[in-house]
C-alpha cells in the first residue's frame, strides 16, 4: 500500500523539493502551506504521516502537532532551523514521533521516515498479536468456546451487575448423558468430534447477552444475565432438543444419537459464586435422576 505524506511549509521551494525527493522515493506526496491548510486537507485525504515546519504565520508547527494529535492516529515529524527557538523535548511532548534539522538533508529525513514507519507497523503487529492471546486465553483450544476460567470472571461481573441493578441471573448446566460410554465405544476422537458440534449448537442458541463455556470436560454452562429462570427454561429446551435431534456417525455407518442433562437455577442475591454454580449442579443431577435428556430448575428458597 502507498504510503501518504503531507509536508506542511510556508516555503514553497523547501516544499517542492522535498514533495518532489519523497515521490522519487516512492512515497504519495500532499503539501500544505500552512497548518490551517494542512488540517483541511487531513479531512479530507488520508495520511499516514505528516512532515511539518514549526515556524509558520499562524498556528506554528507545535501547535498544529497538538491539533493532529488530539483528532488522529497519524505519525508527525517536525522539522525546525538550528538556530530554532523549539527544543526537541518540546516536539516530543506534544506527540511527535520525530525531529530534523534544516536546512534539510534528504536521505536522513528518508531514514527518519521509514523509522516512524517502522515502528507503527511494529506497535500493529503488537496489538494484533496481544488480541491473540487474549482471545486464546480465554477460549476453549475444542469447542471454541469460552474456557471455565473465563466463565469464573465473567460469573463474578454478572454476579455484581445483578446485585447492583436487581436484574435476574440464570445458569444453565449441561453435561452430556453416558459419554464415557460413547467413548468406549467409538474413540476419543469421535468423541470430542461430539463435543464440537455441541459447542457449535450451543453457541447458535445464544441470545445477545448470552455466553456459553466448555465447563469441564463434557460439561457446558450458559449465563443469562437479565433472565429468569422461566426463561432460561425455553433456551434449555431448544438445545436439548437440537442436540436429541442430532445425527452422529462415529463409525461412517450407524447412526448414533445423544443426549444431555440440564440444570437450571437462577442467582440468589448474596450469595457466593460457589454455591449458585453448585445449586446448578445439583439441579443437572436430578435431570441425571429423572432419567437423562431432561431439565430440572433448583431455586435457592424453594429445592426441588
Ligand atoms: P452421565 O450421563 O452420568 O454424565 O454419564 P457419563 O458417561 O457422561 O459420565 P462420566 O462422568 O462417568 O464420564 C464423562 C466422560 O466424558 C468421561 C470421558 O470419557 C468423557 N470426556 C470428558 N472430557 C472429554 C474430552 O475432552 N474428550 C472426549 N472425547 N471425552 C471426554
Ligand atoms: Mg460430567
Ligand atoms: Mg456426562
Amino acid at each position: 500500500m502507498e504510503t501518504r505524506v503531507l509536508i506542511v511549509d510556508d516555503d514553497t521551494a523547501i516544499r517542492d523539493a522535498m514533495c518532489k525527493y519523497l515521490e522519487l522515493v516512492g512515497y504519495r506526496t500532499y503539501s500544505a502551506a500552512s497548518a490551517e491548510e494542512s488540517l483541511e486537507l487531513l479531512r479530507e485525504k488520508k495520511i499516514h504521516v505528516v512532515i511539518t515546519d514549526i515556524m509558520m504565520s499562524g498556528m506554528n508547527g507545535l501547535e498544529l502537532t497538538d491539533n493532529i494529535k488530539k483528532d488522529y492516529d497519524i505519525d508527525v515529524i517536525v522539522m525546525t532551523g538550528y538556530s530554532g527557538d523549539f527544543s526537541y523535548e518540546e516536539a516530543i511532548s506534544k506527540g511527535a514521533s520525530d525531529f530534523v534539522f534544516k536546512p534539510i538533508r534528504f536521505e536522513e529525513l528518508h531514514l527518519r521516515l521509514k523509522r516512524v514507519l517502522r515502528e507503527r507497523q511494529l506497535k500493529i503487529e503488537r496489538d494484533q498479536m496481544l488480541d491473540k492471546l487474549q482471545k486464546l486465553a480465554i477460549t476453549d483450544g475444542l469447542t471454541q468456546l469460552y474456557n471455565s476460567r473465563h466463565f469464573y470472571n465473567r460469573l463474578e461481573m454478572e454476579i455484581s451487575r445483578s446485585i447492583r441493578y436487581g436484574n435476574n441471573l440464570s445458569l444453565l448446566l449441561l453435561d452430556i448423558d453416558l459419554f464415557k460410554d460413547y467413548n468406549d465405544a467409538y474413540g476419543h476422537l469421535e468423541g470430542d468430534k461430539v463435543l464440537v458440534r455441541i459447542g457449535k449448537i450451543i453457541q447458535n442458541c445464544l441470545r445477545q447477552l448470552d455466553s456459553a463455556y466448555r465447563y469441564g470436560g463434557e460439561e457446558f454452562t450458559i449465563l443469562l444475565p437479565e433472565t429468569k429462570a422461566e426463561d432460561a427454561y425455553a433456551v434449555a429446551n431448544r438445545i436439548r432438543k437440537l442436540i436429541e435431534n442430532q445425527k452422529f456417525f462415529p463409525d461412517g455407518k450407524k447412526e448414533v444419537s445423544l443426549t444431555i442433562s440440564i440444570g437450571i437455577t437462577e442467582y440468589c442475591p448474596n450469595e457466593d459464586a460457589a454455591s449458585f454454580v453448585q445449586r446448578a449442579d445439583k439441579a443437572m443431577y436430578i435431570s441425571k435422576k429423572k432419567g437423562r435428556n431432561s431439565i430440572s430448575f433448583l431455586l435457592a428458597q424453594n429445592p426441588s
